[in-house]
């Protein structure tokens, strides 16, 4: 059975106790745009308990919300009874639920195109908000009062502009100018919920648009002001013609591949943060303005950053680790074999070579060849290293037989030993076990 066709049996076992159920939704809106929905969101009249009792395979994520969640072989599926919310004294959970009918269940969603119910069985579209209309359109509108929606939930003000920059909409007027009015108060939402919408934003190919929108809107210098302050940071006209430090960040984003990965952008963004504060002017009529070791810097700053947006610890490592090398690429060619091996074969390696390319890019007039050279070297290394590991012979010896055969005592010694024979076999000097056990004879 395929997800939609589960998605489309829960309904009928809902309707057929005898309730008004729906998909409702991200489903819903995919689905009208000719695209294929990830997940099914359901919702029905019927209450929690008799949702539970209809599916016995099933576990609660939000029993107060009255939100079952079903399990099946093709997936979970939510259902939630139809609900109203009222006051939002906090900002972010509504104080009371009440179980409501399917309008008012639409109404307390948040977009108009995230507002329509559809019935697989009958195939018809119910449409309480006009979302039709908006998706013909290509419109972000809210429902109901803009600013009034914004204020019971201003993690709203994030989703609009990322579900504009994922469907490449355009925002409705009123609901722009809510936006603009409002941005501050995005500072009541909790850090987390602020960067898992970043962090869907940077997940699509239109990431420099939200980036763009963000900063629009005012949301940048709310959430992000160390990148906000990027903006007007001048940077050497010799090297870069494109404008200041924020023009060039951004460009470096829209520069990266469309299924970057969130870290990679986050590296993108925050690689130069530290440009304000390490930036010098040149003392006479010579020299050029310059920010010497920013890079260091940016890492630095940028942790704190993720820290602050409570990023997992593996990421903040991992984006402060890329911004801390994305100068140091011009050194490798003096780092001696093993160093330089080691170096371009850290798994993280590949991420510095996009980086390195996003920021060139990012830059006028653009010069990619250390990337391309870069590149090439870490072709050639891993090329060889997995040539290596393939052709790697089986060991003649191993620390068991030199304990047995030879009556050595366990230890460091033994490991260095077995280094010995290694090379000697990768030189051809011993060839069985016999030769190599003489070898090691000789050596002792
Ligand atoms: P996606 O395809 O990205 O999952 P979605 O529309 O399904 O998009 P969800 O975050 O999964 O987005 O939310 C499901 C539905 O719940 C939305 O379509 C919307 O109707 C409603 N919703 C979610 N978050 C809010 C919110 N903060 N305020 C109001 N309604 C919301
Ligand atoms: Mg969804």
């Amino acid at each position: 059975m395929t997800v939609r066709d589960r998605a489309t049996e829960i309904v009928r076992t809902l309707q057929s106790a005898g309730y008004e159920t729906y998909w409702v939704g991200g489903s819903v809106r995919d689905l009208l745009l000719g695209g294929q929905p990830n997940d099914y969101d359901i919702v029905t009249s019927a209450p929690p308990e008799d949702v539970q009792r209809l599916f016995p395979d099933h576990f609660l994520a939000g029993k107060a919300f009255g939100v079952v969640t079903a399990t099946f072989p093709e997936g979970l599926f939510e259902i939630a009874t139809f609900r109203r919310e009222a006051n939002y004294t906090d900002r972010r959970r509504p104080d009371t639920v009440a179980w409501a009918d399917a309008k008012a269940d639409v109404l307390r969603r948040d977009f108009t195109v995230n507002g329509l119910l559809y019935d697989p069985l009958t195939e018809t579209v119910i449409d309480h908000v006009d979302g039709q209309r908006d998706l013909r359109l290509r419109l972000i509108r809210f429902i109901g009062d803009p600013e009034q929606r914004v204020l019971e939930d201003p993690l709203r003000l994030l989703r609009a502009i990322r579900l504009k920059c994922q469907l490449d909409f355009q925002y409705d007027k009123p609901t722009y100018e809510a936006l603009r009015r409002q941005a501050p108060e995005i500072r009541h939402v909790a850090a987390e919920r602020v960067r898992d919408e970043l962090a869907r934003m940077w997940a699509g190919p239109r990431r420099a648009s939200a980036l763009h929108d963000l900063d629009q809107v005012g949301l940048l210098q709310a959430i992000l002001p160390e990148v906000d302050n990027l903006k007007g940071t001048p940077q050497p006209y010799e090297f870069h013609r494109e404008g200041d430090v924020f023009e060039h960040t951004s460009q470096a984003v829209a520069a990266l591949p469309s299924d970057a990965p969130s870290f990679l952008v986050w590296a993108t963004l925050l690689h130069d943060v530290a440009k304000p504060a390490t930036l010098t002017y040149p003392s006479g009529s010579q020299g050029r303005i310059s920010s010497r070791s920013h890079s260091d810097t940016s890492a630095v700053m940028a942790g704190a950053i993720l820290r602050r947006l409570r990023a997992p610890k593996a990421e903040i490592e991992t984006v402060a680790w890329l911004i801390g090398h994305h100068m140091r690429l011009a050194d490798i060619e003096h780092m001696r074999p093993a160093r330089q091996e080691a170096y371009v074969l850290d798994p993280r390696f590949p991420w510095l070579l996009e980086l390195l390319r996003a920021d060139a890019t990012g830059t006028t007039p653009t010069d990619l060849s250390l990337y391309a050279h870069d590149l090439k070297l870490y072709e050639r290394l891993k090329a060889n290293h997995e040539r290596q590991v393939r052709e790697r012979p089986p060991l003649l010896l191993n620390g068991h037989d030199l304990q047995t055969e030879l009556g050595l005592e366990p230890g460091p010694k033994i490991g260095e030993l077995l280094e010995q024979v290694r090379d000697a076999q990768l030189h051809g000097q011993v060839k069985t076990k016999t030769e190599a056990l003489k070898f090691v004879r000789g050596l002792l």
